[in-house]
């Protein structure tokens, strides 16, 4: 697509308003609208808008910053009438003298991905996404109720849920997503839809846009869309396992018909990569104080730093399929992540493995839950920090890491996520009140 084809497919598809949209540091989606009659303007890379509201972008000084959509992401919202519809653009944040904004997390990414194709590599990632659905109050607040609760007690047989994750999927595919898989997971109102590998950059936009459409979907089907990893205590949380492969000339480079497991050097040394960063990159796939309480042992969510051409106790599995579909899937990555700085630091793991010949420790095909501390330490498998305020103490020291997010995001994020495990460490919890206030 370029700017020509959308401005005729806007005009075609009677499309009215156009959304351009940019995340934030948090990977929390923001939309400027504008009418189709700027929309020339905007593909001329001509749009200004004010950066200083938009939190970790810029001081007020500078606070002019530039949109640059990109043409291949445009896409007309289903749900929205045909006269007067809405689309979408995705953009890049430029400054105004005409560089790449460092605080862009979607420049971010692509600077990653220029390094990895300078070493001949495209990326390819598949995640799947899980979530919760929750039923509204009659004040329309969500709770932690679910739909598959209620339906027990249901006259009706409908399940609202599933009504709801029928109509989520058919509208992904009106807006080009090839749905893999979509099922009910193993908690009760918990739903994982799979849709199909791409290119880092496309899937990251797809990310950002999955969870908008989820959201929008269950609002008019009077549900709360949660992509929180760990709103119940006692199930199952949610996750975004993340399949990530690397491409060499339009062939798989993770698979090699040679190896006993089939999988190349630099399928083993990219999965040496992700685990020597692991600690350093939960702090970016797994970034929100409520992702600790995901990651324990009893919920399917990986704790210790091992993998696995088998079981899927490891952080690290590595699916039966070979050929185009070899593989590696990251198990830690839950939904709050904000995908652009997630498959980021995840490339920059794997390219640092690759590039320094990191091997992997073998592998480990036993139910890693079942083994002792002893056992565990023998092996040398140790375990993904223990909270947010771990995984940034990681990250500090993790140059490589910090390295793939620039300076500007890593600061300001370390500054606001040290606010918000500082906000979360001062209060007291009901679990304090329920554990203390009778017994002292
Ligand atoms: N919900 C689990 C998690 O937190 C994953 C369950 C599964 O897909 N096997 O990662
Ligand atoms: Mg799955
Ligand atoms: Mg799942
Ligand atoms: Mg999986």
């Amino acid at each position: 697509m370029n700017k020509n084809d959308v401005i005729a497919e806007a005009r075609e598809k009677g499309v009215k308003f156009i959304r351009l949209q940019f995340t934030d540091l948090l990977g929390v989606m923001k939309n400027v609208a504008i009418t189709i009659d700027q929309l020339e303007k905007a593909l001329d890379n001509e749009l200004m808008f004010d950066g200083s509201s938009i939190y970790g972008f810029t001081r007020i000084e500078e606070s002019d910053m530039y949109l640059r959509p990109d043409p291949n992401t445009f896409v007309v919202f289903p749900w929205r009438p045909r006269e007067g519809g809405v689309a979408r653009l995705m953009c890049d944040i430029y400054n105004p003298d005409g560089t790449p904004f460092d605080g862009c997390p979607r420049v971010i990414l692509k600077r990653t991905l220029a390094k990895a194709a300078e070493m001949g590599y495209t990326m390819q990632v598949g995640p799947e996404l899980e979530f919760f659905l929750f039923r509204l109050d009659e004040d329309g607040v969500p709770t932690l109720t679910t739909h598959d609760n209620a339906g027990y007690f249901d006259l009706s047989p409908v399940d609202l849920g599933e009504q709801a994750r029928r109509e989520i999927v058919l509208t992904l595919e009106q807006m080009g997503f090839e749905i893999e898989a979509s099922h009910h997971e193993v908690a009760p109102g918990q739903h994982e839809i799979d849709f199909k590998y791409s290119d880092a950059l496309d899937t990251a936009d797809k990310i950002v846009t999955f969870k908008f459409v989820v959201r929008t979907i269950a609002q008019r089907h009077g549900l709360h869309a949660t992509f929180m990893p760990k709103p119940v205590f006692g199930i199952n949380g949610s996750g975004m396992h993340t399949n990530q492969s690397l491409f060499k000339d339009d062939a798989n480079a993770f698979y090699d018909t040679a190896d006993p497991m089939q999988l190349s050097k630099e399928a083993y040394y990219y999965i040496g990569g992700l685990l020597k960063h692991a600690r350093a990159i939960a702090a970016v796939t797994n970034p929100t104080v409520n992702s600790y309480k995901r990651l324990v042992p009893g919920y399917e969510a990986p704790v210790y730093m091992a993998w696995s051409g088998r079981n899927r106790s490891p952080l690290i599995r590595i699916p039966a399929k070979r050929g185009a579909s070899t593989r590696v899937e990251l198990r830690n990555p839950d939904p709050s992540c904000n995908p652009y700085l997630a498959l980021a630091a995840c490339l920059t793991a794997g390219l640092d493995g690759i590039a320094n010949k990191i091997d992997p420790p073998p592998a480990c095909d036993r139910n890693i839950y079942h083994m002792t501390e002893s056992e565990l330490s023998e092996l040398g498998i140790g375990s993904l920090p223990g909270s947010l305020q771990e995984a940034y103490a990681e990250l500090a020291k993790n140059e490589v890491i910090k390295g793939a997010l620039g300076t500007h995001i890593y600061e300001k994020l370390a500054e606001a996520k040290a606010k918000e495990y500082d906000s979360y460490r001062v209060r007291v919890h009901q679990w304090e009140i329920d554990q203390y206030l009778t017994m002292f």
